[in-house]
């Protein structure tokens, strides 16, 4: 643990939309904050999505700009790779906790050349490009990260040294250690969002076992009009698709799998693909197979009817098995709900909409009283109702899908509930002080 203490009016832990949304209102209110985010760059989830429902904006043209204002605003210190640990209210007005930072072996100095990354003999799974491709173990975690700095991930390196010959900055570090620092802060927001749900846990649905099923994040990697693809193909043989089908609600509503909520956005981001193939791959089809179609938000009734009219099929059905045939096209057996008949149906390319679970890293941050959970393990929100961004610790506040699954816009609205409480209740804190 290093001597110094470092101060700040609010940690803002998750640097997705909702977190940096909480940071730069705050921060523009005078606050001084620290932003923890736990990957090598702030931008969460929605930095690697193509295009946003119901508008079909470009996502990185609205999330960058968010991105660039966090990471310039004078009042906001960003700590990326790291953690908040041991989070504890030490007076009635104050919290101490631990900051984490994890090594990256590569110093602020990096320029972002990648010129280590074309010499690094080792290629692994590409997480950020959700295992479409692989990466080197030195690498830019991608194109638009921020900060736009390499990192090594020391458990698949084999020290070979290679990068550090390359490197024109010289900034390779082996030697760097995890750095515990004390934190003195007046208010926490939690903002550390979602995870996805791992389709391998139904393993009739056959993702990881065929490779022509792959879930709707990989979609989204593959419409996203950068790079590194712009195009969709077919994982198993690069063949164009030309008759796709969409599977709602995987791992979600479904007690089987201990998800029985619905997640609120794969209907409508499933549409949204949908729409988005029809103008990537205009001679595709494309089956969207649901229990429900639940379009509740503002233009969302009219997003669907758009995709019907685009030519988008939708078919009550529950998918029950898919199994592959020789060619890698898939079978489909499943029970149409208006007929109540078992049909079986064949398409080249499936995608499985995945669910949102709660990130239950909250439940491990916090000493002495620890924050609670709501009954489907995101963070409790006691006074839903009238204070929807308070939790069970007074002055510890929650943003985005850490209370529960909801989209962008809900993400950005709750964001803004946080940071309005945030402040007034620092406003309470510093009258008290005064
Ligand atoms: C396939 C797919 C497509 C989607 N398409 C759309 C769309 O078109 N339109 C729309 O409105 N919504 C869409 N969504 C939903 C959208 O992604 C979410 O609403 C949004 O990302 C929520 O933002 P967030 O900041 O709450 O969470 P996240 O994006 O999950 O961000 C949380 C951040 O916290 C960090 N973090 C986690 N744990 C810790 C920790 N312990 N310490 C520090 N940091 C931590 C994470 O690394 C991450 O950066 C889509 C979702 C999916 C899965
Ligand atoms: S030392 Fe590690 S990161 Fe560097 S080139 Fe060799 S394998 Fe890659
Ligand atoms: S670590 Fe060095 S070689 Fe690699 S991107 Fe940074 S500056 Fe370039």
């Amino acid at each position: 643990m290093t001597e110094k203490t470092l101060n700040y009016d609010v940690a803002v832990i998750g640097g997705g939309i909702a977190g940096e949304e909480v940071a730069i209102n705050l921060a523009n209110l005078g606050y001084k904050i620290i932003l923890v985010e736990k990957d090598y760059s702030i931008g969460g989830k929605m930095i690697h999505l193509s295009k946003v429902f119901p508008t079909l904006d470009c996502a990185a043209c609205i999330t960058t700009p968010k991105v660039s204002e966090t990471a310039r605003h004078p009042n906001i210190t960003i700590y990326t790779n790291s953690e908040v640990k041991n989070i504890e209210k030490t007076s009635i007005n104050g919290f101490s906790a631990e900051l984490v930072q994890h090594p990256r072996f590569v110093t602020d100095d990096c320029t972002g050349c990648q010129i280590c990354e074309d010499k690094c003999p080792v290629v692994v799974h590409d997480e950020y490009q959700f295992d479409l491709v692989g990466r080197k173990v030195i690498f830019i975690p991608f194109s638009i990260a921020n900060p736009r700095i390499a990192a090594i991930d020391i458990e698949n390196c084999i020290l070979c040294g290679l990068c550090e010959k390359v490197c024109p900055a010289d900034c390779i570090d082996f030697s760097q250690e995890e750095i515990r620092t004390s934190l003195s802060i007046k208010s926490v927001v939690v903002a550390t969002g979602f995870q996805l749900f791992d389709p391998t846990l139904i393993p009739r649905l056959g993702f990881g076992q065929y490779k022509n099923i792959i879930t709707a994040m990989q979609m989204e990697r593959q419409l996203v009009p950068t790079r590194p693809f712009n195009t969709v193909l077919r994982p198993k043989d690069g063949k164009m698709p030309d008759n796709i089908a969409y599977i709602l609600c995987v791992g979600s509503r479904d007690e089987t799998v201990g998800n029985p909520i619905c997640s609120q956005v794969c209907c409508m981001y499933s549409t949204k693909q949908a729409q988005l193939l029809m103008g990537a791959l205009p001679m595709a089809d494309v089956t969207i197979y649901y229990i429900n179609i639940r379009a509740f938000g503002k233009g969302f009734c009219e997003f669907y009817q758009q995709a019907i009219g685009m030519g988008v099929e939708f078919i009550k059905g529950k998918v029950g098995r898919i199994e592959e045939k020789e060619n890698g096209n898939l079978i489909l057996r499943y029970e149409d709900i208006e007929t109540g008949k078992v049909k079986e149906s064949e398409h080249d390319l499936v995608v499985l909409s995945v669910g949102i679970l709660s990130n239950t890293d909250f439940t491990s941050m916090f000493k002495g009283d620890l924050l609670e959970q709501d009954d489907f393990d995101y963070v409790k929100q006691p006074d839903e109702l009238c204070c929807p961004a308070k939790t069970s610790i007074e002055g510890v506040f929650v943003a985005g899908t850490a209370s529960g699954p909801m989209d962008i816009p809900d993400s950005i609205l709750t964001a803004g509930a946080a940071s309005a409480e945030t402040a007034s209740y620092l406003r309470r804190v510093n009258n008290n002080n005064n």
